[in-house]
């Protein structure tokens, strides 16, 4: 099965050593079937955890620019009922966000039992482009490590399954897919000067990018590197790595959803009943 790399908690993170190349055994004609399949079993699985009214889904995506958030989370994600899933996008904090602490804007977006919420940028650049411009001094940022674990073991504990996916491309694969915007009238406008600006800090994010994946995985919200260089490798280990890490739930949601069923079935029958004998006497 294709699979991301799951960062071991504690442990240094070398993204050198992980090709963003890497794509498997598979075509990606086997693929795209494959993920296909997975796509309905994501839709499934919502159903079942909306109903069941437990848990909730987080899941995050960080990646340099053009590593392809957008396009994952729209390949995996698309046939989920949008009704019981929500995508959050994180900008330059705004001025009142500014005045909070970092994890205020993102914690009131967390997902609510039975919903799923995807983060498309997260509370993970406060230690990436906030690490990188010096934003905030060391002193700071340095702290926002173990208050993100803190806070993440806070929404586990609270009944949120939380995913973490790195998009692993490379600085070659990013200077193709930016000419390649400037070529597309129809992809022009994401363009900005920023995007190659950014670039010239790339080691820089790569440095923060290591520091955060091995401080920040934990059992309860692993982090996943994703070879992301091919776009539908990329998509197919995200959305085998999700219905994987939810097919442990199913079981015990199908339990609640049975039970919740009985339940309902007996009240029914006892208004009947009630219905009978009134209409008798
Ligand atoms: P996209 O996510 O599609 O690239 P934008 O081009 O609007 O969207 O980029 C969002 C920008 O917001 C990124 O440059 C990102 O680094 C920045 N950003 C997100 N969160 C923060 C933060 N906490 N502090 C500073 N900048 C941030």
């Amino acid at each position: 099965m294709p699979s991301a790399t799951l960062v071991k908690p504690g442990s240094k993170v070398s993204l050198k050593d992980i090709s963003p190349d890497y794509a498997g055994p598979q075509t990606k004609e086997e693929a795209e079937a494959r993920l296909n399949t997975l796509r309905g079993e994501l839709e499934a699985q919502q159903e079942i955890m909306y109903a069941a009214g437990e848990h909730s889904l987080l899941v995050i995506f960080q990646g340099m620019d053009t590593s392809g958030k957008d396009g994952a989370i729209r390949g995996v994600f698309g046939d989920v009922n949008p009704a019981g899933c929500r995508v959050e996008s994180f900008k330059v904090p705004t001025e009142e966000e500014r005045a909070h602490d970092f994890l205020w804007r993102v914690h009131k977006v967390t997902p609510r039992r039975g919903m799923t919420a995807v983060f498309n940028r997260s509370h993970y650049e406060d230690v990436l482009v906030v690490r990188v411009h010096d934003l905030v001094p060391k002193k700071v940022w340095k702290k926002r490590y173990d208050t993100i674990n803190q806070f993440e073991a806070m929404l586990a504990d609270s009944n949120t399954i939380i995913l973490k996916f790195f998009l692993h491309i490379s600085k070659e694969e990013q200077e193709k897919r930016l000419i390649a915007r400037e070529g597309d009238v129809e992809k022009a406008w994401k363009l900005s000067a920023a995007d190659w600006r950014e670039r010239d800090y790339w080691d820089e994010y790569q440095a923060a990018y290591e520091d955060a994946l091995g401080k920040c995985s934990t059992d309860v919200a692993p982090w996943y590197i994703v070879p992301a260089n091919r776009k539908w490798y990329r998509n197919l280990v995200i959305a085998e790595t999700v219905v994987e890490a939810v097919k442990g739930y199913r079981k015990e949601w199908a339990r609640t959803l049975e039970m919740m069923s009985q339940e309902r079935l007996a009240e029914l029958h006892a208004y009947r009943a009630q219905q009978q004998a009134q209409q008798k006497g």
